[in-house]
């Protein structure tokens, strides 16, 4: 979705489809993996899962939108993100440019089918993630629903390198928020990383521990289409590849009208 605005360098719009809002809190993990809040306007709703649609303005007045998954839970008074900046990549020189209290622009309408209603039962859920596709497992963990509705909560969450691991003080003190307190023991969380050894943290793709029943093993919690329920998020790939594998173990897309056990996001 692309719009061309006449006054955009004040960025005073006044459009039915979307708000400008403020980004701030703009926090580099690495070179090229960020977290950033933006101002929630009022009638703003979502579900924890879902995605926003971001908006920057070129030089040319020309404004660029980019789908980004909200990483905090519905309750929160903001909104935030977690993106990586790709080399030429449109948005991402726009957002590299951005400073705090700079102005962005909010569709006002959140979209996105990776929520928990896509699973009316289910006992264990599984959220596989590689790279920025851990935002929206962020937003549910953080949420109070995912803990009522699960009785185990496997987390696996493959980067590159240690150092491109993100939310793990979330991840980690979860026991600490009041409403979700012991339920945190529900979670098993397996963070992997793809190129490089770490003594505590496991090596290898999620993709490969899935496909050898290994990933089983690991979070000792069996895959069946009874009791799992699968969520999987970031690099088309993995999905693809982790789809098939799955659907080869039975398992099969939850749609709509149609229940099943896997709901996924594909990032590009
Ligand atoms: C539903 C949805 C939710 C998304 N949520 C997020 C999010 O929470 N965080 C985020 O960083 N991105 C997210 N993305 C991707 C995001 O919309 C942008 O595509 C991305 O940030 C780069 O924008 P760009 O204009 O700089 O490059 P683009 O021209 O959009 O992308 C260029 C290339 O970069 C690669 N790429 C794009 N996104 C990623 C990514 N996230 N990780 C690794 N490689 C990538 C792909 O090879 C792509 O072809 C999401 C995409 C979708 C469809």
């Amino acid at each position: 979705m692309r719009f061309i605005l006449s006054r955009l360098p004040t960025m005073t719009v006044n459009n039915q489809q979307f708000t400008s809002e403020k980004i701030y809190d703009i926090n580099y993990l690495t070179a090229n993996l960020l977290t950033f809040k933006v101002t929630r306007p009022a009638g703003f709703r979502f579900k924890a899962g879902q995605f926003a649609r971001l908006g920057l303005c070129k030089e040319s007045n020309e404004i660029i939108w980019r789908a980004y998954s909200l990483v905090n839970p519905p309750h929160a008074d903001y909104l935030e993100f977690f993106a990586v900046l790709i080399a030429d990549g449109e948005f991402s020189q726009l957002l590299q440019k951005s400073q705090n209290n700079e102005q962005i622009l909010l569709d006002k309408q959140a979209f996105g089918y990776l929520t928990l209603d896509r699973f009316a039962d289910g006992k264990d859920l599984w959220m596989l993630a590689t790279g920025t596709g851990i935002a929206p497992f962020i937003s549910i963990l953080q949420d109070l629903p995912v803990w009522q509705q699960f009785e185990r909560i496997n987390l696996c969450y493959s980067v590159r390198k240690t150092a491109d691991l993100a939310y793990q003080d979330i991840i980690k003190n979860l026991a600490n928020w009041e409403y979700i307190g012991e339920n945190a023991a529900k979670l098993r969380y397996l963070p992997l990383t793809s190129r490089e050894k770490q003594p505590i943290i496991q090596q290898g793709r999620i993709t490969d521990l899935l496909r050898t029943d290994d990933l089983e093993q690991i979070m000792d919690c069996e895959l069946t289409t009874d009791n799992s329920r699968i969520m999987i998020c970031g690099n088309p790939a993995m999905v693809q590849d982790s789809l098939n594998i799955l659907k080869s173990k039975g398992f099969r897309l939850a749609l709509t009208r149609k229940p099943g056990q896997i709901a996924v996001e594909n990032y590009w």
